[in-house]
């Protein structure tokens, strides 16, 4: 058997067959780990090895903080996959996307603070939108919560900045903008917009998409993100934002991304992505398995997509599963779940009602056995919880 040290953490035992009855699955929060294995695969094409010496400065030879190649490589790699046009639109990086999201309300608000722009999203929404405009609190600007209770006011006061999550983090639809008019800016959440998680209808032609490549390759560690942004200003106030702010990317972390990037980009993303969209699908069979033998609890429903990648219609195989408690006395879903040893984001986290859990499919395989386990025992009753 396995050493005991090396058994998922909900089992031990000299062959790791002894279910620990104490251990919580780990269905919080977003790391993709669900990708090592295939890195594993290409551990020796996907190194990077630095010297010392190497890559000292704080600029690149063409003295700019961004590497021209990997810049290009971006644009070829959303031309392969066909999710965005990146013709016409100008490239800013950030660390991760987390920075591009405020550096993207710092561009879109007014430099006269006497009106200052309303931050707006849909609930449910990733809650970072929230907290960064309210932690760096602009003058700029202000996070005024769900975009629908602005639909009949874009007309009549100040400008609105609305954040719009592509597929949506929690619930994994592909969401669009609500609010439209000429005071309405709109921020492209795209991090999910990659055929493992969803099907790609058309590639996406914004005037603002923030991208990364967290969920991605998976490396949400390296914090590497990138704008596409059609208008010049808002590329320059951007731009401005990030040196200012950090002076740029780590170079570092730029070069392991362009190294990264070159192995999707030699068969066209081909392998990655038949990977995590098997990957995807089977959990997402073992997930609908294991709760079909009750009505206690519901997955989110969304509808089959055309997938231009795979040239298929496809199901979608969001990277959450975004659990509803059917029973009148579940009302604290997340209360339901920890009770049962099962650790994910209750839906208050989304500005939601609470009868709602996010749990994370995109962890490691470990996980996401413990997770099933679990939710086995909760499904049939086993846990003494009826
Ligand atoms: N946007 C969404 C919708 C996310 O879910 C996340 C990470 N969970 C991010 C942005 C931030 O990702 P990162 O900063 O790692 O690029």
């Amino acid at each position: 058997g396995r050493p005991v040290c090396e058994c998922n953490t909900c089992y031990g035992g000299p062959d790791c067959s002894l279910f620990l009855p104490s251990c919580s699955a780990n269905a919080d929060g977003g790391d993709p780990l669900f990708l090592e294995p295939f890195w594993k695969q290409h551990a020796e094409s996907s190194a990077v090895v630095v010297a010392g010496w190497h890559r000292m400065s704080y600029s690149f030879s063409d003295y700019t903080f961004l590497s021209r190649e990997l810049e290009s490589l971006l644009r070829k790699l959303h031309s392969q996959v066909g999710n965005a046009v990146t013709d016409g639109k100008h490239i800013v990086f950030g660390v991760g996307s987390a920075q591009l999201l405020n550096a993207a309300v710092h561009a879109l608000s007014p430099d006269n603070s006497s009106h200052p722009a309303s931050v707006v999203a849909s609930i449910p929404y990733y809650q970072l939108y929230q907290m960064q405009t309210e932690f760096f609190d602009s003058a700029g600007c202000s996070f005024q919560g769900d975009a629908a209770r602005w639909k009949n006011a874009t007309n009549t006061t100040g400008d609105i900045i609305e954040f719009v999550t592509a597929p949506n983090n929690p619930d994994g639809l592909l969401n669009e903008a609500v609010l439209h008019g000429p005071n309405v800016k709109t921020i492209y959440d795209r991090a999910y917009y990659w055929p493992h998680f969803t099907g790609i209808p058309s590639p996406v032609d914004e005037d603002l998409s923030i991208f990364t490549i967290s969920k991605l390759t998976g490396h949400a560690g390296s914090r590497f993100g990138w704008a596409l942004i059609r208008d010049e200003d808002v590329y320059q106030r951007m731009n401005w934002y990030v040196q200012v702010n950090t002076m740029g990317v780590s170079r570092d972390t730029q070069l392991r991304a362009l190294k990264l990037l070159k192995v999707l980009i030699e068969d066209g993303g081909r392998e990655i992505f038949e990977f995590g969209y098997k990957m995807m699908t089977k959990r997402w069979d073992r997930l609908r398995k294991t709760m079909s033998v009750t009505n206690r609890f519901s997955l989110q429903k969304i509808p089959p997509e055309n997938c231009t990648f795979f040239q298929k219609v496809r199901e979608p195989t969001p990277a959450y599963a975004w659990v509803k408690c059917e029973r009148e006395e579940d009302r604290n879903c997340i209360e339901i779940l920890n009770a049962a040893k099962i650790l994910g984001r209750g839906g208050s986290v989304f500005h939601d009602d609470e009868r709602y859990v996010r749990l994370s499919l995109i962890r490691s395989d470990d996980d996401f056995d413990d997770l099933i386990s679990r939710l086995e025992r909760l499904a049939s009753g086993e846990d003494g919880a009826k």
